[in-house]
């Protein structure tokens, strides 16, 4: 285990732990990024961001990532492209927290979690069987393989609306479930639906199962109207669910609380979490607004809350704390004055 004590341990790396990164680093705290496999989190996976502010024309979700990463990498922030597989987070003010990545302890002084969310699953009989054998929970990375295909898209939010648009240039025939005949996805989303020839909008249905059928490569769901209650069959080539998403919250739960939902709760208007020194943001917070500027915005709370709480909060000494390094050693100091 190595004696360094971080000033800033951030856990998860979408808009909300890179702008927390970039504000951190610009204060010189140095932040360290552990940023998961799948760094940049949902936007990886999605297309054209139209509505973050700054870019008129659009930009695409993985591009729009690399921007704030190499944003807060400018400044000083270290990133480690893994999982962050265990937190033991402090009780008591000052107290130091651990976080355990690739089997090693890293220390900090304050943690800011931006774990953000994951996609929903159906959770009907066939849809783990069929999951990467034609069913889907991201359009940008499986959308080739169904070229020419009839396609099924399940949701009724800017999520399933976004996929089905950005599908409807492969499939031959796109059809959007839904289970009620409103739609939560924004206005323009569903206009632009409508407006799209081969995407049918089908409500008010669901899913009750998802099989193989005939041939090699197709499938087929078995859907049912929620008002008649009668019941038809789908085949398709592939079915992306867009159904919404979970907090990814599980790593901290028993130490942090959370909601009923799983979303990390927090103090007021603040970022701060039960734990003192230990700050949440983003999408694993936010079950309102999940914009990705909403997030950010928030990572951006998440830095200032962490600069203030480590300017005003003593470090517990204890021998196993005492820093090394030059900004270490001053911050040593301040606590002795
Ligand atoms: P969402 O807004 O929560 O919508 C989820 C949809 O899935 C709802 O229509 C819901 O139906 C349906 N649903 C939930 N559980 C279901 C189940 N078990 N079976 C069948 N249907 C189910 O989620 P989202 O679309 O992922 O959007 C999340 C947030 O990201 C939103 O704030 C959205 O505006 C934002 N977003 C924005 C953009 C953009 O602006 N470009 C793109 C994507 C997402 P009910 O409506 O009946 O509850």
């Amino acid at each position: 285990m190595s004696d360094r004590i971080e000033n800033v341990v951030i856990v998860g790396s979408g808009p909300a732990g890179y702008t927390a990164a970039l504000y951190t680093s610009r204060a010189n705290l140095e932040p360290l990024v552990v940023e998961g496999f799948m760094w940049g989190g949902l936007l990886q996976t999605t297309t054209d961001v139209e509505n973050y502010p700054g870019f008129p024309e659009g930009i695409m979700g993985p591009e729009l990532m690399q921007k704030l990463r190499d944003q807060a990498e400018r400044f000083g922030t270290r990133f480690l492209t893994d999982e962050a597989t265990e937190l033991r987070l402090a009780d008591e003010p000052g107290g130091i927290h651990e976080v355990v990545v690739g089997g090693e302890t890293i220390k900090a002084r304050t943690v800011v979690l931006s774990m953000g969310a994951e996609h929903k699953k159906l959770g009907v009989p066939g849809e783990e069987e069929l999951a990467n054998q034609g069913v889907s929970y991201c359009a940008t990375c499986d959308a080739a393989f169904f070229r020419d295909r009839v396609i099924l898209v399940v949701g009724g939010g800017d999520s399933a609306f976004e996929e089905a648009i950005f599908l409807s240039k492969f499939g031959s025939k796109v059809v959007l479930v839904h289970r009620r005949d409103e739609f939560r996805a924004s206005k323009i989303m569903v206009d632009r639906a409508r407006a799209a020839e081969n995407l049918e909008l089908k409500t008010p249905f669901v899913v009750e199962e998802l099989h193989h059928g005939e041939g090699p490569y197709e499938r087929v769901a078995t859907l049912r109207n929620t008002v008649t209650g009668e019941t038809e069959e789908l085949a398709f080539g592939g079915a992306f669910i867009a159904i919404g998403h979970e907090p990814q919250s599980a790593v901290v739960r028993g130490q942090i609380d959370v909601d009923d939902e799983g979303y990390v709760k927090v103090q007021g208007r603040s970022t701060r979490t039960n734990k003192p020194g230990v700050f949440a943001a983003g999408d694993l917070v936010d079950h309102t607004y999940r914009q990705a500027i909403t997030a950010a915005g928030s990572g951006c709370q998440a830095a200032l809350d962490a600069e203030w709480y480590l300017r005003d909060t003593p470090e517990v000494p204890t021998p196993e704390s005492i820093p090394h390094g030059d900004l270490a050693e001053a911050q040593w100091a301040a606590t002795r004055s």
